[in-house]
């Protein structure tokens, strides 16, 4: 069932109203500065869909884990200011939550007009979903949207408890752009995929994956996995990982997904192993079977980029999650680029092609290959909840669309 979006609200209905928008605007800061404006960026369209059709925008964010107390280092005002420069138009950042000063300013506003609020955090009642809390923000709100993907694993004040109260009184609560496109691209993926549909896993964990490997075996036809992760299956399947990186404690859950899992599991077949996990340190690049004892698989090698490519340039659908090696050191990044490289070719060639992950992101964008994607997640937390097949409470909450 798909969500009642923005674009469902009749237009007049969004002139002069007050539209609270959740967004996720939890962006590094450096120097009381935004260092990575992505998220921000991300949020534009709706923010122009809104302020084109008349509505009164009152943004609300997270911002670090200032646990309920005010923290200068952890204002929204950067965000505010860098969001003006985006916009190229006036934002009012008001250092208020829900407070006297927040009420007056959302007063106010005027249609077309944009005003952000201060770090919801601050308030205590955010993070324990408080009731008292919800509907104070749902008291600035005519119409309320959430736009946070990356927060909608979170059942707090302003993400369900406000949508809540909003639906409780009989007014819309709605996703923005960014959350529909976030659910389109991982929901398709998910349910109604374009075959062949490949997905490739990596990062430094199973563990932390698991529940995701489990959702997507039946689902894909194809499942290739590179990075730490792949050590892992090389030790279930006998083989010699000298210093890498193994969950020895899911050494046994490998073997049986790969049992089980047949031929649809990919593993690398060559590897860049080297002594020390450090720039400039020498390296080897050794089949799967010939790592020495004293060495550690930081990459997959060039035969396991080709052998990925030749199934990534089949697929019309990737999911991709998971760095191939230790990306963040050049010596070990070529695994990662090139398979970026491939899922950027299949791009262009027609398939859909979805990233997610925080440092899989990071790496596609270091690649320069962001905009040869069709869809780089913003969720990180939140798309592996959602890749696991679990609902997250910020999307469950929200309106439905009308059926058709
Ligand atoms: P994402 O944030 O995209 O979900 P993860 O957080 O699961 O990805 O994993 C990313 C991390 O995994 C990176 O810091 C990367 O350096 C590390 N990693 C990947 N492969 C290896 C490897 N072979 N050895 C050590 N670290 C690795
Ligand atoms: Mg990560």
């Amino acid at each position: 069932m798909s969500k009642k979006g923005i674009r469902d609200l009749a237009p007049d209905t969004l002139r002069g109203s007050r539209v609270l928008v959740r967004v996720d605007y939890n962006v590094p800061i450096e120097a009381g500065s935004v260092a990575d404006d992505t998220r921000i960026r991300a949020t534009l369209p709706t923010l122009k869909y809104l302020t084109d059709n008349g509505a009164r925008v009152v943004l609300v964010s997270h911002l670090g884990r200032p646990k309920g107390k005010r923290r200068e280092d952890m204002s929204m005002a950067p965000a505010a200011a860098r969001l003006a420069e985006l916009i190229d138009e006036p934002v009012q950042f008001v250092p208020d939550v829900v407070g006297a000063d927040a009420r007056d300013a959302v007063e106010r506003l005027q249609p077309g007009q944009v005003v952000v609020l201060e770090n919801v955090r601050f308030e205590a009642g955010e993070e324990e979903n408080e009731r008292k809390l919800s509907e104070a923000l749902a008291s600035l709100a005519d119409i309320y949207v959430n736009d946070a993907f990356g927060s909608a694993h979170r059942a707090h004040a302003s993400t369900t408890g406000v949508a809540e109260v909003m639906k409780r009184s009989g007014r819309p609560a709605t996703a923005g752009l960014l959350m529909e496109r976030e659910l389109r691209f991982l929901g398709g993926a998910l349910d109604n995929p374009e075959r062949p549909f490949v997905a490739i896993l990596g990062g430094a964990k199973i563990s932390g994956k698991i529940d995701v490997i489990e959702n997507l075996l039946p689902r894909v036809d194809h499942l290739l996995i590179g990075g730490a992760m792949a050590n892992t299956f090389f030790r279930a399947l006998g083989l010699e990982t000298g210093k890498s990186l193994v969950e020895a404690d899911r050494v046994e859950m490998a073997h049986t997904l790969l049992e089980r899992a047949g031929e649809k599991i990919v593993l690398p077949v060559d590897c860049v192993v080297a002594g020390e996990a450090k720039a400039g340190a020498r390296t080897w690049l050794l089949g799967r079977d010939e790592v020495p004892p004293e060495g550690s698989i930081l990459d997959i090698g060039p035969k396991s980029v080709a052998t990925f490519r030749d199934f990534v340039e089949r697929a019309r659908t990737i999911l991709w999650n998971g760095p191939m090696g230790l990306f963040e050191i050049d010596d070990f990044a070529e695994g990662t680029t090139g398979v970026a490289r491939a899922v950027a070719d299949a791009t262009a060639k027609g398939a859909t092609t979805i990233v997610g992950g925080g440092d899989t992101a990071a790496a596609v964008e270091a690649a320069g290959l962001a905009d040869a994607v069709s869809h780089v997640s913003t969720g990180g937390g939140a798309s592996l909840e959602f890749l696991e097949g679990r609902p997250l409470p910020g999307v469950a909450i929200l309106d439905e669309g009308d059926p058709s």
